[in-house]
């Protein structure tokens, strides 16, 4: 049988004044960005978070500590292309990956594409493998009351191909 892979991620951020927005590598215009030692992407961490996982890898804080100053405000497509090393030199590749985004604001779909172009490319796979769809939690909770984003995602791998 196939050696697949299957993790989870999952990634909440505050959000704040005074700083971007990025989502699945993508910027998105918003009165609010998220707090974070990065740039915040929440998208991105949980997606890492998930491919390590799969591999039974240390987690992106262990890769990435907010302590180091090297890495303050890091473009956080670095840390999937660092994801995507690894699981390289493990012989894996994306089989799929499926990205759920919790929040009031903003509405994700106008931007889903854009993030699925953008993440594919940083996969190395191809659009019609990386899903990416939105909901709220109804005015509840941290997400609800528009405080926070949060997401979770769920990747597959495979053997890479030669
Ligand atoms: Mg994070």
């Amino acid at each position: 049988m196939t050696d697949i892979r299957i993790g989870h991620g999952y990634d909440l951020h505050r959000f704040i004044i005074g700083k971007k927005l990025m989502l699945g590598g993508v910027e998105i215009e918003h009165s609010h960005g998220l707090a974070a030692h990065s740039d915040g992407d929440a998208v991105i961490h949980a997606l890492a978070d998930a491919i390590l996982g799969a591999v039974a890898l240390p987690d992106i804080g262990q890769c990435f500590p907010d302590t180091d100053e090297q890495t303050q405000n890091i473009d956080s497509a670095e840390i999937l292309k660092h994801a995507m090393k690894l699981i390289k030199q493990k012989g894996y590749g994306i089989g799929n990956a499926d990205i759920t985004i919790i929040t009031q604001q903003p509405k994700i779909a106008p931007h889903a594409e854009a993030m699925q172009t953008k993440l594919a490319e940083l996969m190395h796979t191809t659009v019609d493998r990386i899903n990416i769809k939105a909901t709220t939690e109804e005015g509840l909770g941290a997400t609800g009351t528009g405080e926070a984003l949060a997401v979770h995602a769920v990747v597959l791998l495979r053997p890479a191909s030669a």
